[in-house]
């Protein structure tokens, strides 16, 4: 009897799962420990559906050892890398299911990352070397079916080889760099985690060099020049150039009382609507209208592709194939949103020049489900920007008037729109100036000298520091919100207006004296085009990542040369610059006098065993005065813009922020006797018995 056909279908996440089961078939959702499967019956074939929860393998060193360099690493689940790693029951599910089946088809989303999971999966728990592979863009049933029905032979290697060798180069260079700070910071007599990445370290260099150009600036003055003219009309031009010799403002005192001559010339103009969001304009965008973080973006994009509701986010692609069936989408968006549609009158949209091999741009699949405030927000952008692109260009009717007078040039522009086009879909910042006509002999009537001040370059924002390391090939679309995120969590960066931080000021001049190559640009710019060329290459790909890993090697043996000989003086700066920040949070977070003794005053300290903040007073053991805090938060003073305490309203005692994961901070009084006690006595259950 042959044996029995058994196919099991290995997706990313459980989402996933459930919508590729359900597009495939009458499917029958099972559990094993806790984890749900699905079996399909189809053409007398048994189908499983199983799902691993993002990457299940974690790279480690092979051989445990303290010191650098180290360059031996390997894949190990994560359960064996991390205590207590909750994807085990992941991993044990698909053992089971591995050992069941006979075929197998790799159905992560189709980029680096999932390719990489998928082939980890394959590697180490289903011992295969190869699979079938489905691709989509979208969880859309149709779509799903499709992809199932045209199944490829096998995994796409080239993205599998490049997330891997991303893996092993980010690995050995965050592991290598960190160890050699810290031990630096340690020979120095202190202690410190410190950590700097392959493209953290060109990236923190960006923003500490803007924040040297800000501090370097010397503003200056210069003068802006502006006539009030008339003849039936009244219209205030300007000159063009800005003066920065305050004597050259004679020549204009002179005017007044003089007659110019003006005309005035009309251009029309088109605009054509926007191109489809790729994943950096989405993130652009939605800071710019709703203030999300680009990582905040990419995590509800993330959202609303599970749902099934637009199509694979992480793209660069601007293009929108015919494939999409622009015709049905456009119909189906007609159900909730007909007076949008109806501006869509092209047949064909608008596209930019960015492509991407595995993904067409972001559009919505015309699947609607009730959404949460910022999700629906972030939706409805992507709704609009896809329909603008079927829309007519926007009219313009641009107005330019000219003043002549003394040979001296005076200009006016006005805009207007003529018929809106996309932007009755798209929000466009466009904004209307009315000017009449005017022309011939005017008179002029005033003369208005206005004196500024240079202003210092603009700082980044999350999102242009996004859209900035796009523009030097630092990262990959996928990783650079993350990046931008780490440098905040590692207390390098700070604010939504990006200020480089003493720490990070101090970091990247050491490293810039001292070791300039963990800093290089080009270097990991080199990098990120060696790995993208092995995502299109078809041939000898292990050959060409083993070739980056060696060459990753030597920059890393190149830069222990240069850190160790100036090991002393880094960790000497680091250890300043360490104890200024301590110092400073010593300041912060000492509070108020001590209501008991009197003499010492009350601070913010951390039990370590415990793992708790506390308050205690500073005169301890003198007086024993302490106040415990929430568990399981990070505990910080609320100053206000002095840098002085916010205060209690009923009992005056400062007040606290306790930031836990995953929850809204929280703004409490600490003092036992306030009325406002009772708040925080509640929450304090509710954490408790959150705990194991
Ligand atoms: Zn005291
Ligand atoms: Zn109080």
């Amino acid at each position: 009897m042959p044996k029995e056909k058994i196919e099991l279908i290995i997706t990313e996440k459980p989402a996933a799962a459930a919508k590729i089961a359900a597009a495939l078939g009458k499917a029958e959702k099972r559990s094993l420990g806790g984890v749900a499967y699905y079996e399909i019956k189809k053409a007398g074939k048994r189908i499983l559906v199983g799902c691993a929860v993002g990457h299940l393998f974690s790279l480690k060193q092979a051989e445990k050892s303290s010191g650098w360099p180290i360059f031996d690493i390997e894949w190990k689940p994560n359960y064996e890398v991390r205590k207590k790693d909750w994807s085990k029951k992941y991993y044990t599910t698909l053992q089971k299911l591995c050992k069941e089946a006979n075929s197998f088809i790799v159905a992560c989303d189709y980029d680096v990352e999932g390719e990489v999971i998928g082939w980890n999966i394959l590697r180490f728990i289903a011992k295969k070397e190869n699979a079938k592979r489905m691709k989509f863009s979208t969880l859309t049933a149709s779509e799903l079916k499709e992809s199932y029905k045209n199944v490829m032979k096998e995994i796409n290697f080239g993205q599998a080889y490049a997330g891997e060798t991303r893996h092993k180069l980010d690995w050995l260079y965050g592991i290598n760099l960190s160890r050699a700070l810290m031990e630096a910071i340690k020979k120095a007599g202190s202690f410190k985690i410190l950590s700097i990445g392959r493209v953290q370290g060109p990236s923190l260099h960006l923003v500490v060099e803007k924040e040297k150009s800000i501090q370097n600036f010397k503003p200056e003055p210069f003068w802006q020049v502006y006539l009030l003219v008339s003849n039936s009309h009244k219209v205030e031009v300007k000159y063009p150039k800005d003066i920065t010799k305050k004597t050259e403002l004679a020549k204009f005192k002179i005017l007044k009382g003089k007659t110019a001559e003006a005309t005035t010339k009309k251009t029309e103009e088109k605009v054509n609507p926007p191109a489809p969001f790729d994943l950096t304009t989405l993130q652009t965008e939605a800071y710019k209208f709703h203030n999300f973080s680009p990582s905040r973006t990419l995590q509800i994009a993330q959202q609303l592709y599970l749902a099934g509701l637009i199509s694979y986010p992480r793209t660069s692609s601007q293009k929108l194939p015919p494939s999409i069936q622009y015709k049905e989408l456009l119909k189906k968006l007609l159900k909730k949103y007909k007076k949008l549609v109806d501006y869509a009158k092209n047949s064909k949209p608008v596209e930019g020049k960015k492509s991407d091999p595995a993904h067409p741009s972001i559009y919505p699949t015309g699947e609607y489900k009730d959404l949460q405030a910022e999700e629906k927000k972030l939706y409805e952008l992507i709704v609009k920007r896809f329909i603008s692109c079927f829309c007519e260009p926007a009219a313009l009717e641009t107005k330019k008037i000219q003043v002549m007078v003394n040979n001296l040039k005076f200009t006016a522009k006005g805009l207007q729109i003529k018929d809106k086009g996309w932007m009755n879909v798209y929000p466009a910042k466009m904004q209307e100036k009315k000017l009449p006509d005017l022309n011939g002999k005017v008179k002029i009537k005033e003369i208005r000298i206005e004196e500024k001040m240079t202003q210092p370059p603009k700082r980044y924002t999350p999102a242009s520091l996004v859209r900035e390391l796009e523009k030097r090939d630092l990262g990959t679309k996928a990783t650079r919100s993350s990046i931008v995120e780490t440098l905040f969590d590692r207390g390098y960066i700070k604010g939504r207006s990006i200020e480089a931080t003493k720490l990070g000021i101090s970091l990247i001049d050491s490293l810039t004296r001292h070791s300039p190559i963990i800093i290089d640009q080009k270097l990991t710019r080199d990098f990120e085009k060696q790995m993208e060329s092995i995502q299109t290459s078809k041939k000898e790909l292990k050959q060409k990542s083993e070739k980056i890993i060696e060459e990753a090697k030597g920059s890393l043996k190149k830069i222990e040369k240069q850190f160790r000989k100036n090991e002393a003086k880094i960790g000497k700066e680091l250890v300043a610059s360490v104890n200024h920040i301590r110092e400073q949070e010593r300041k912060d977070n000492t509070l108020t006098p001590c209501p008991k003794c009197g003499k010492g005053n009350l601070r913010i300290l951390y039990n370590r065993k415990s793992r708790r903040y506390f308050v205690a007073c500073s005169a301890y053991p003198d007086c024993r005065n302490t106040y415990s805090l929430p568990p399981n938060s990070l505990i910080k003073p609320v100053l206000d813009k002095e840098g002085k305490n916010e205060t209690c309203e009923h009992c005056n005692f400062p007040l606290l922020l306790a930031l836990r994961k995953g929850k809204r901070p929280w703004k409490f009084c600490f003092n036992p006797e306030c009325i406002t006690r009772k708040e925080y006595n509640n929450n304090k259950e509710t954490n408790e018995s959150k705990k194991e």
